[in-house]
């Protein structure tokens, strides 16, 4: 075969796999067998791996081949995406129509009404038909670029299907990426066999996983999406609402059939209402409806205010009650150590499902419901997978209910349970805690601490699973050949990983202590307490009163530095560390001392000799206080390419903005 032949045979068999996608993943009619389409999808996939460079990145088989992300650049929306006002009942619609119509001068209007899916709003823009990029809502300006993550989704396009006749030269279709409650469902599960932190609703789960990342991780939580908008468009026209939504169905998109074009508002309220039960049989959550002005010539003259448009509003289903006994009520464990007390329930229906149990969130939250074990309790479930209490039916008491008694002790390691200062949660604190194992590995690898390379989540996943390592002191400990065994692993990516570890040894004193995850202590703080006592020794043996006194330490943090070091399993974590022949010591240098003494300072944008990281360090290092955000009490703004939101505060508020190379005068 020539390099033509094999062009073209790539090229038939991307749109035949295209095609079978939008068949199977967009409109649920598959025509072939799943066997049939593995094998259209491997004979690209091997002519793919046989010439590479004809490799693209808008192919099927580039879906999930994506390489985990460091982070999610911010990218500006084409045009705002506004939140919805809500509204709670028909009263509060016939008040909106009303607005409308007077907003009108008392033209007729007619209503799309659309189902109001419980997910994360996304922008997805096409040029010329062809997939550019995906991002969240962010502050509705400007979102993350989760692309690759977006990618994964097989319902998104990634070209025009040529069915929908014109193409436009650009878009930004509106939609919203959500997670079926099957999937949430199986999700929650293995976090619970985890020991993890269940996710409280669908949307935070979808928000979640289009946050983590690796796409590869993100494909297997089995998201998907619904369109129901387009944001800007050029190159092509629409007179209606309704014309858009059928547009994107014949483009390829998915679209939900569940929407109507209402003439009266009474047909509004119907319509809003028969999904009031109905919505328990999707298998997607939906938490109330959406009314949109049909008619683009009048929503473009209605406009919006400065937070959401005239021209839609969003209608909220009321939450569901119900009564029921708590039979007990028992703690877990977050992954952040956090001790959750839940309550176990007479099973009870509610809102379509079975409801077993509710979250009573933190022990202050039982004091002031007053719930005792034996209890009759009002549970409600609004949006949220974990229903929760709401009440105590005390009239119902009969004198036998129980007192729940705080436990002491972890449920998962049995370490002294803490209480901080000012603070709601009971915590764990050993490090070393199965039920945080892998987020304070995270953390500890994590760039901004020890930066080890390469040491993300699937890897920290498979080394706890496998019990090679018990807590962050364990990473020192690793062998070549435990890392080989791994999966995915590589001889070469072993050695990359072993050789990665070794050289986080000599990491300064304060990423260190940052990376410890001791509670309360940020990289600020890390930096201050390096700097201060200049060794490990001397910051663990100090007591709650030298810590108090360092600058800008309160009595919160000092008391949390204090109690770290007073856990014995933390000790024996920190043993680990030393035995490995970490770096413990740094030297003492004065704190805000130096040409930026007592400045608070913002970095923005991309700088050209600094990584961001980088310049909040050398604000440290001159004595300054780096900030994240813009307020009025920032000293200087310092504004590289590309400067977003932060640079605009700061011209409001009068913030004093400096270019990169004024900062490093400052700096000297
Ligand atoms: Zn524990």
């Amino acid at each position: 075969m020539t390099t033509k032949d094999i062009k073209k045979e790539i090229e038939e068999l991307r749109k035949a796999i295209e095609r079978h996608d939008h068949l199977y993943y967009v409109l649920d009619k598959p025509s072939i067998t799943d066997q049939e389409y593995d094998k259209l999808y491997r004979k690209l996939k091997d002519l793919e791996d046989a010439h590479p460079e004809l490799i693209t990145p808008d192919s099927p088989t580039q879906r999930v081949g994506g390489k985990p992300a460091k982070n999610f650049p911010t990218v500006k929306h084409m045009t705002p995406m506004m939140s919805l006002d809500n509204t709670y009942s028909a009263d509060e619609i016939r008040q909106f129509d009303e607005r409308v119509r007077k907003n009108l001068s008392g033209e007729k209007v007619e209503y799309v009404v659309e189902l109001k899916f419980d997910g994360v709003s996304i922008a997805l823009l096409y040029k010329d038909g062809k997939w550019v990029r995906g991002a969240t809502r962010g502050d509705g300006v400007e979102g993350d670029d989760v692309s690759a993550n977006l990618r994964t989704i097989r319902s998104i396009p990634l070209a025009f299907r040529e069915e929908a006749g014109k193409t436009p030269e650009a878009i930004e279709v509106r939609g919203e990426v959500y997670m079926t409650k099957k999937a949430l469902e199986k999700l929650n599960e293995e976090k619970e066999r985890a020991g993890e932190e269940l996710f409280a609703n669908p949307r935070n789960a979808a928000a979640g996983s289009l946050k983590l990342l690796d796409p590869k991780t993100v494909a297997s939580r089995g998201l998907d999406i619904y369109v129901y908008g387009a944001g800007f468009y050029k190159g092509i026209n629409f007179k209606t609402h309704a014309e858009i939504l059928e547009y994107l169905k014949e483009a390829g998109f998915r679209v939900n059939p569940h929407y109507k074009i209402c003439r009266t508002i009474d047909e509004v309220i119907d319509y809003c209402d028969s999904f009031e039960d109905k919505r328990y049989k999707f298998d997607f959550e939906i938490d109330g409806m959406v009314l949109k002005v049909n008619d683009l010539g009048q929503e473009k003259r209605l406009g919006a205010t400065a937070k959401s448009p005239r021209w839609a509003i969003a209608y909220k289903f009321p939450a569901e009650k119900a009564l029921t006994e708590v039979k007990d009520i028992i703690v877990g464990v977050g992954r952040t150590g956090a001790i959750t007390p839940v309550a176990i329930l007479e099973p009870v229906h509610l809102s379509g499902t079975t409801v077993s149990r509710a979250s009573l969130h933190n022990f202050d939250e039982i004091a002031r419901l007053d719930v005792k074990i034996g209890d009759k309790v009002y549970v409600e479930k609004s949006g949220e997978i974990i229903p929760k209490v709401i009440s105590v039916a005390k009239e119902k008491r009969v004198g036998k209910e129980k007192e729940f008694a705080i436990p002491a002790k972890c449920p998962a390691c049995g370490s002294k349970l803490v209480r901080g200062r000012e603070e709601v949660a009971i915590r764990c604190e050993n490090v070393g805690c199965p039920a945080q194992i892998k987020e304070a590995v995270l953390h500890f690898a994590s760039r901004d601490a020890m930066d080890i390379e390469n040491m993300g989540e699937a890897i920290v996943d498979q080394l706890v699973d496998k019990g090679l390592i018990k807590d962050y002191g364990d990473i020192y400990h690793l062998k070549f050949d435990d890392v080989k065994s791994l999966e995915r692993f590589a001889a070469k990516s072993a050695s990359n990983l072993v050789s990665a570890i070794e050289e986080s040894k000599n990491r300064d004193l304060h990423r260190l202590i940052y990376g410890l995850g001791i509670r309360h202590v940020g990289e600020q703080t890390a930096w201050v307490l390096a700097n201060h006592f200049g060794s490990m020794e001397k910051l663990q043996r100090s007591s709650q009163e030298e810590l108090t006194e360092v600058p800008d330490m309160g009595p919160v943090m000092a008391e949390s530095v204090y109690n770290f070091f007073r856990n014995k399993e933390n000790l024996s974590v920190l043993k680990k560390l030393k035995d490995a022949g970490l770096k413990m010591a740094g030297e003492v240098k004065k704190v805000n001392a130096g040409p930026l003494s007592g400045k608070t300072v913002v970095i923005t944008g991309t700088l050209e000799s600094f990584s961001r990281h980088d310049a909040e360090e050398a604000v440290r290092n001159a004595g300054g206080t780096p900030a994240s955000g813009v307020s009025k009490n920032t000293d200087f703004l310092v504004a590289g390419e590309e400067a977003g939101s932060k640079l605009e505060k700061a011209k409001a508020l009068g913030v004093k903005i400096i270019s990169e190379e004024e900062f490093k005068k400052l700096l000297k």
